[in-house]
């Protein structure tokens, strides 16, 4: 089991709730499937939403080659990955113990530029993140299409997770007030396939769209 604490990743407050094992965080990286991505450019910081695949030890994100994030994220600076789960709410009997259930991942590391053949198996990686067998029912992507999107690999060796988990912890006087506490645990999504307007007639809903779940594994 290998460990990907390091000082930087060492969570301060509830250091409980935090997880450096591989195995944790793949597992919540698996079950997400968008990131936020930080990075700092002429001082400022910014965080861009995006999605992303993983593969074994890598984590890959993607998008236009003119993408600011992408260029800049691709220039082997510093950046920090953040996956969130929500996985509900905890409505404590106090503002201040009110809470999240939550799985979390940061991820440090300078992302890299990925070329060649393996930015097709990147790009398949990304898009059966997101719903799994998908890439191998589409049309094939064209070259023109893959030179016009940017590829970025990001090793996963130096991250944490951090879960939250459980019902409200009140002040011990509080558990006698009259007020209503609990969690409200958000189902998984599981929607129901709409057809395209233009599907061309007789297409059956395919498995990996029909069998779409995402649940906690
Ligand atoms: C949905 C959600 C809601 C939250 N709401 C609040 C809130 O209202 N108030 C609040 O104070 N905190 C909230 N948190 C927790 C918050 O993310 C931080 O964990 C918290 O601010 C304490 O960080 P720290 O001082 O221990 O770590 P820091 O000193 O900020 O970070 C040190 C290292 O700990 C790790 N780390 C810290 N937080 C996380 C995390 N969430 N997941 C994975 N690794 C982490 C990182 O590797 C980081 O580099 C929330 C988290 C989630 C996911």
């Amino acid at each position: 089991m290998s460990d990907l604490l390091s000082d930087r990743t060492r969570l301060d407050r509830y250091p409980a709730r935090g997880k450096h094992d591989f195995e944790t965080i793949a597992a919540i990286l698996d079950e997400g499937f968008f990131c936020h991505v930080g990075f700092v450019q002429n001082g400022q910081p910014y965080v861009i939403p995006t999605g992303y695949g993983r593969d074994g030890q890598s984590l890959y994100i993607h998008g236009s080659a003119s993408s600011r994030m992408l260029n800049r994220a691709g220039q082997e600076i510093p950046i920090c990955v953040t996956v969130t789960l929500v996985d509900g709410l905890v409505l404590a009997r106090s503002a201040f113990h009110s809470s999240v259930n939550y799985r979390s991942v940061v991820i440090l590391g300078n992302a890299e530029k990925v070329e060649g053949p393996a930015k097709l198996q990147a790009l398949k990686v990304i898009v059966d993140q997101i719903v799994p067998g998908r890439w191998d029912s589409l049309r094939p992507v064209t070259q023109r299409e893959v030179d016009e999107t940017t590829v970025l690999k990001l090793d996963i060796v130096e991250a944490s997770a951090k879960i939250r988990s459980g019902p409200p912890v009140d002040d011990e006087e509080d558990y006698a007030l009259p007020i209503w506490a609990g969690t409200l645990d958000f189902a998984p999504l599981s929607a129901a396939p709409k057809a395209d307007a233009r599907l061309r007639a007789g297409l059956p809903v395919p498995d990996h769209v029909r069998q779409y779940r995402r649940v906690r594994k």
